[in-house]
């Protein structure tokens, strides 16, 4: 029975997973335990999410001084504005510290029992913490990633190879650096070093950067950071390192850029060292511990949410699977929609996106209509000085139904909360139009970019 076991669930890992749920599970009821090896708030509070965006804000305020129309005509000599990087990591270390306090202070204002160590199955109902073992009804798995060293790139010689965990700590910045992998990572500190300082070589296998945007998006931010120096190798398999020197195939050419740095951001892999999670009978999915719709390992007292169950590598993702597991664990049920995750690329303007692309939607369905509004026609883009930019939406044709929706335009990450609303409430285009969106705001684009859409045409372009 419930009654004979320490917890009503024991969360592993207190990440943004893991230490959502584990509130909520306190929220409605269970008596809950948490259980962290390293740090509370996982890789996203201390060297993920938030110390990125920590160093791309001081990125985008260097950007608007030196390049923005607004600046440059009110006389401010932008050659004055340089970066002290020791000053910027004691910013980036309080902003971290604030918010991961926080996580620790919320756990135990909800009631959840915390366990500092690394914890370890024994069986479905026993995990082990130092030489302490806790027993709960369920455990939810919410170990999170790593960043991952693919084998495939042979490494010789003497090399300054960095991880995101590296670069984010750098106190000195290279004068080059090759980034290998042009996804939402790569091209995040692509972005953020380039404005620092450093020349920027991007490295990336396909034929082009951030695959969940659609590449009319993608190319349009590429081109903007092209002329802001950004050095692009598009199709380019990188084959081995050495000497600090990057050896890479292009169309059947073997190639190489030497750099003083290298960020490896190739992808990340699921943490299940020491969990013994093979050694209770836990399936996998690869390196991934493989979960139903509802989150459920193939042992049914025990849920894996977040990085460790492999599917969509994102913090809010992590948080919201944490809400499918704990609503299934008391009996009710929560839906999770992978094809309606919002991603977000923090760079300047900022790019978001959710949904399908064009050419997805082209593929799934047979009358698509697409939409686009570009931000030279919408005001507060121009007052901002990002008038590069534009929104495209994807839509259904003949139900008006949200098929995709991605943006190129500040603030866009602040913007996609509202068609995930509209998405998940299965609003269609009609109600998009019909909703008045506020003036002058980049928002209201949006509107237009959903009436080019659906009526053919936008008011303003
Ligand atoms: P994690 O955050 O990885 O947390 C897992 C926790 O479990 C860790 O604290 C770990 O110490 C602990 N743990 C592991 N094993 C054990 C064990 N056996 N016992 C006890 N504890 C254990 N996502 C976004 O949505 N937006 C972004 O802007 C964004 N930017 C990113 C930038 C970078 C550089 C990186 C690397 C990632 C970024 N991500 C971003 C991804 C995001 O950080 C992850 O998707 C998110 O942290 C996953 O949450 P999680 O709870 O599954 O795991």
């Amino acid at each position: 029975t419930a009654e004979s076991y320490d917890y009503d669930i024991v969360v592993i890992g207190a990440g943004p997973g893991g230490y959502e749920t584990a509130i909520k599970a306190a929220q409605v009821g269970k008596k809950t335990c948490i259980v962290e090896a390293t740090y509370f708030g996982g890789t996203c509070l201390n060297v993920g999410c938030i110390p990125t965006k920590v160093m791309i804000h001081t990125a985008d305020l260097v950007s608007e001084i030196k390049e923005s129309p607004a600046y440059a005509v009110t006389g401010i000599d932008a050659s004055a504005v340089t970066v002290d990087m020791k000053k910027l990591q004691q910013r980036k270390k309080t902003v971290v510290n604030t918010l991961t306090g926080g996580v620790q202070a919320l756990l135990r204002a909800n009631g959840v029992t915390i366990e500092n160590g690394k914890g370890s199955f024994v069986d479905n109902h026993t995990v082990t913490v130092g030489n302490k073992q806790i027993t709960a009804e369920n455990i939810i798995i919410a170990t999170g990633s790593s960043v991952f060293m693919p084998p495939f790139i042979a490494l010789e010689g003497e090399n300054n190879i960095l991880t995101s965990n590296e670069a984010l700590d750098m106190d000195e910045l290279p004068g080059t650096i090759a980034v290998i992998g042009g996804g939402v990572i790569g091209i995040e500190f692509a972005y953020l070093l380039s404005k620092l300082g450093p020349k920027v070589v991007v490295l990336e296998l396909m034929d082009h950067i951030l695959p969940m945007v659609d590449p009319e998006i993608s190319g349009l931010a590429q081109k903007q950071m092209e002329k802001d120096g950004v050095e692009f190798n598009l199709g380019a398999k990188v084959k081995s390192v050495k000497d600090n020197h990057v050896y890479y195939e292009l169309n059947g050419e073997e190639l190489d850029v030497a750099a003083d740095a290298i960020l490896m951001a190739v992808g990340r892999i699921p943490n299940t060292e020491g969990l013994n999670a093979e050694g209770i009978g836990i399936e996998f999915n690869k390196r991934a511990i493989a979960v139903n719709e509802v989150m459920q390992t193939n042992i049914s007292n025990i849920y894996a949410i977040g990085d460790v169950n492999g599917k969509v590598m994102l913090a809010h993702t992590a948080s919201h699977e944490g809400m499918v597991a704990v609503a299934h664990i008391c009996g009710d049920h929560a839906d999770m929609n992978y094809d309606q995750i919002p991603s977000c690329i923090y760079i300047n303007p900022e790019i978001s996106s959710i949904g399908l692309t064009e050419a997805k939607a082209k593929e799934q369905y047979d009358n698509v209509k697409v939409g686009r509004f570009p931000m030279m026609a919408n005001g507060k883009s121009l007052i901002e000085g990002t008038t590069n930019g534009m929104m495209k939406v994807i839509l259904e044709g003949e139900t008006g139904e949200i098929l995709g929706v991605h943006i190129y335009a500040s603030h866009a990450t602040d913007m996609i909360g509202e068609v995930s609303v509209a998405m998940s409430s299965e609003l269609t285009a009609d109600e998009m139009i019909h909703a008045i969106h506020p003036h002058p705001t980049v928002n209201e684009a949006l509107g237009e970019t959903f009436m080019s859409a659906w009526l053919g045409k936008a008011i303003n372009s």
